[in-house]
């Protein structure tokens, strides 16, 4: 019960708020200088130029050390920079992965060569990653992933599949978690983890589209990839902790509860040209329930700053978060007087736009860094109720 006897936020940074203000003119002079429109899915829309301008401006891989390209500021710095962004709904797609949990990774086990080579071209912008987790046979159960490695004179070869890749048919590598040796009782043990150049002879990448038609995710096949002996991550056998320190990484942060934010915008204007009292209610309720969010997901970006594990704290989040995102799908839902339209790719984001994109996309958030289920079985544990 200890995770959840303090969550209060902490009291943000002094210079936050030119931090802020800082971040608003960049992305508005962005906004204007590539053209983005606003978009609600963070790893919705690809663009290397707006990551390697963000990288230049010294906005990733903010909490890193100076010798690796980082900037050496605060998890809560960071966490003002990752809500700015998804507020502006910023074409993140490109560094957001690398950014939140590759480069974390690579520097808590990564040896020094992988942090010098890969962690400053994260920084710049320049280099992009993907996740390598989850199988046809092993998505919520991950120690059943059958993808192999095997140890050559060389280095490894790898053979297996993973699926549901976001982005790896445009990224430059995976962190792959693959079996090493036998599973063990616990079905823990013999897993390792490996940095996958995706340019390597073997991989091969296969589209799966999205209920919007939308090129986002891929099949990763490796086809007896021979890979370097530098290129295993940590130690052989310790994948499954290195695992699920990546995965409080991947579920802590405020994009957990984002995926509708512009969305809410879109049924707050719609009501307001409506004066509809009802909706109104209905909206305000909403927005009590996005500011406890916040204040939870700035807890655990306090834990993260205090070193400690946010694990439990970050399910409770992301489920929590995963509600509140289909809670707005049903406010809008109601405001709209037919049923809404199939979005164009890039359409401005009116209220009929929105709910269009986001009742094809939004469902799936739920799923992405574990299912409801998953989540509410972590938080039971904790609370001693299995
Ligand atoms: C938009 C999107 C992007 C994604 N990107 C990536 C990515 O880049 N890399 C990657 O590796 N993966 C990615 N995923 C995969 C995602 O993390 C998995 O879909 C997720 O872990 C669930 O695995 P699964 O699909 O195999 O479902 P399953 O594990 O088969 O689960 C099916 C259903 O059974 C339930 N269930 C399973 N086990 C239990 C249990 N023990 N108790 C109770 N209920 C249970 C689940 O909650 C779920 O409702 C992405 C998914 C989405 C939707």
């Amino acid at each position: 019960m200890t995770t959840f006897a303090n969550l209060t936020p902490p009291k943000l940074p002094e210079g936050s708020a030119r931090l802020r203000e800082d971040l608003r003119a960049f992305l508005a002079e962005s906004r204007r200088a590539l053209g983005w429109t606003p978009n609600s899915n963070f790893i919705g829309v690809f663009s290397a130029e707006f990551s390697r301008a963000l990288g230049a401006r010294g906005y990733i891989g903010l909490t890193w050390p100076k010798d690796y390209g980082g900037q050496a500021r605060s998890a809560l710095e960071r966490y003002i920079v990752t809500e700015e962004l998804l507020a502006a709904g910023a074409p993140c797609a490109a560094h957001w992965v690398a950014d939140r949990q590759s480069g974390p990774l690579l520097l808590r086990f990564g040896t020094d060569a992988q942090r010098r080579d890969i962690l400053p071209r994260i920084a710049r912008g320049e280099c992009y990653f993907s996740i390598g987790m989850s199988e046809p046979d092993a998505g919520s159960d991950l120690a059943a992933v059958r993808t192999r490695a095997i140890r050559t004179v060389q280095g490894w070869r790898i053979d297996g599949a993973k699926v549901w890749t976001s982005n790896a048919h445009v990224n430059h590598y995976a962190i792959v978690l693959c079996r090493t040796g036998p599973a063990g009782e616990s079905r823990h043990e013999g897993l390792s983890q490996f940095l996958v150049d995706l340019k390597t002879d073997g991989v091969r990448v296969n589209p799966i589209l999205n209920l919007l038609g939308d090129h986002e995710f891929n099949e990763m096949v490796f086809d007896g990839i021979e890979i370097p002996a530098d290129r295993l991550i940590g130690n052989e056998g310790e994948g499954w902790n290195q695992v699920r320190s990546e995965l409080a990484f991947e579920r802590s942060g405020p994009e957990r509860f984002f995926g509708t934010f512009h969305l809410l915008l879109a049924t707050v204007e719609a009501a307001r040209e409506r004066g509809d009292g009802a909706a109104e209610r209905a909206i305000g309720r909403l927005v009590a329930h996005f500011l406890s969010l916040r204040s939870l997901s700035l807890a655990v970006a306090g834990m993260l700053q205090d070193g400690r594990d946010p694990g439990v704290a970050a399910a409770l989040v992301k489920d929590l978060g995963a509600r509140f995102e289909l809670d707005v799908l049903e406010v809008a839902r109601d405001l709209l007087p037919g049923p809404p339209s199939r979005p164009e790719p890039g359409a401005a984001e009116n209220l009929d736009d929105a709910l269009g994109r986001a009742i094809l996309q939004v469902p799936s958030y739920s799923l992405r860094g574990g299912t409801p289920e998953i989540m509410r079985s972590i938080i039971a544990r904790e609370l001693g109720l299995r």
